[in-house]
């Protein structure tokens, strides 16, 4: 009977932590979480804090892999803005399903250490002009957030969400100030992708850009539907949040 713990086995084991050490000292800040506060029951506020980041450059659309537990796993999600001074940053998290991500989302509180890497670029949005389109998901609410001017409010950008619960993601919505917003409500056989796609048209103003991020199939969908619609490629910015069965896109 092969040992568990063989000498081949632990060395391995000695050297995948080695290298885990290396790798968060070398590349991740270390953070804490100062808040976690749900808005709602599977929505999340968390803010996490540390000297580190007092050293970072921000801008909306950027992302951040927060280290979890077990390793070196990480999963993305986009901070709502960034206290350079205090070196303060917030997620709005999605608590769904029982991935790691989602089961951190759940449960961290206050005192919980992470490390952190990035802020790195993922969605400039700094060109999307004065009127984007920004369509996605529950995962893309953080992003719609940050669409909003010195005042608090949304001005100028347009919004389409597929989700799960129209009730729990308006009264999100509007607790982050994204109002309105059009929300069109999520089939397992995904027969609302047709009224995603026309709700995304129907929002499409001359000069807009559209930013799609979400479902990696959706964004897929619309996009097509876009682009039969005659809208140039140039004019679509796409990022997958995520996609079933794959874990920790980033
Ligand atoms: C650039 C970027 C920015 C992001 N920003 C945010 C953010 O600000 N807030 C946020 O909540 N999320 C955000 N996400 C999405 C988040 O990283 C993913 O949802 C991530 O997969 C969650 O990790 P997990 O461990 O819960 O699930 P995983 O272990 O990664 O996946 C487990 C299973 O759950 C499925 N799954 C993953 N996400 C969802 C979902 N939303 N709904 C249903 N099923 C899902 C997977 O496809 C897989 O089958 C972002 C992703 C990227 C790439």
């Amino acid at each position: 009977m092969t040992s568990l713990s063989s000498p081949d086995t632990s060395r391995a084991a000695r050297r995948s932590g080695l290298m885990e050490r290396a790798i968060t000292k070398l590349l991740m800040r270390p953070a804490r979480v100062v808040a976690a506060e749900f808005v709602s029951e599977h929505f999340r506020f968390i803010d996490v804090e540390g000297e580190a980041l007092t050293a970072c450059d921000w801008s909306a659309g950027d992302k951040v892999q927060v280290k979890l537990d077990g390793g070196l796993i990480t999963r993305t999600y986009t901070p709502i803005g960034w206290d350079k001074a205090r070196g303060r940053t917030r997620f709005l998290t999605y608590c769904h399903g029982a991935g790691p991500g989602g089961a951190w989302a759940r449960s961290t509180s206050p005192g919980d250490q992470r490390h952190l890497f990035g802020p790195r670029s993922s969605l400039d949005l700094r060109d999307s002009g004065v009127s984007p389109v920004l369509v996605g998901d529950e995962t893309s609410f953080a992003l719609a957030a940050c669409q909003r001017d010195d005042r608090g409010a949304a001005s100028g950008s347009r919004f389409v969400f597929e989700v799960n619960s129209l009730a729990e993601s308006r009264a999100v919505l509007g607790a982050i100030g994204i109002v309105p917003a059009a929300l069109v409500e999520r089939r397992d056989d995904d027969g609302h992708l047709a009224e995603l796609c026309e709700a995304v048209s129907a929002s499409a103003g001359h000069a807009s850009i559209f930013v799609l991020t979400g479902k990696a199939q959706s964004i897929q969908q619309v996009s097509r539907a876009l682009k039969a619609g005659g809208i140039d490629a140039s004019r679509l910015r796409t990022k997958a949040y995520w996609a079933p069965g794959k874990l920790g896109l980033d």
